[in-house]
């Protein structure tokens, strides 16, 4: 069934298109496949280790965060596994948003101190007689 080629203008535009596309997803793709290369198969924070089967939970980190620089040397790069990636993040979020969550401490250390107490000390002989 070899033979008719039917190639119009609009396909040829279509290929560019798609190439354009493809050589975006070809650059992501491809630092994941050169950090798998010049890595272990390892999660560099649990030291999981990971095998063609359940390689898709073995992702890539960018060290700076910024899935730009991908310098051939892997130098940017770290592979971990998809949940020390998550946890990789939420540090970094974590600092970046600058810590506003200090719940905890620092409400009221004087709780101790009874405004009544000394109230209840000049009431002391009169109605302690009746209570009881
Ligand atoms: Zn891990
Ligand atoms: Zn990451």
């Amino acid at each position: 069934m070899a033979g008719s080629k039917t190639q119009t203008g609009s396909a040829k535009l279509d290929h560019i298109v798609a190439e354009a596309r493809r050589n975006r997803e070809q650059r992501e793709q491809g630092y994941r496949e050169q950090a798998l290369k010049l890595y272990p198969w390892i999660c560099g924070r649990c030291s999981r280790e990971f095998t063609r089967a359940n390689l898709h939970e073995l992702t890539v980190h960018h060290r700076d965060h910024n899935h730009d620089n991908n310098p051939a040397d892997g130098s940017n790069w770290e592979l971990l596994c998809l949940y020390c990636h998550d946890n990789e993040h939420a540090r970094y979020l974590d600092k970046v948003t600058g810590g506003e969550s200090k719940a905890g401490d620092g409400s009221g250390p004087d709780v101790t101190h009874n405004p009544f107490a000394h109230l209840k000390g000049l009431l002391g002989g009169k109605q302690g007689a009746d209570d009881d």
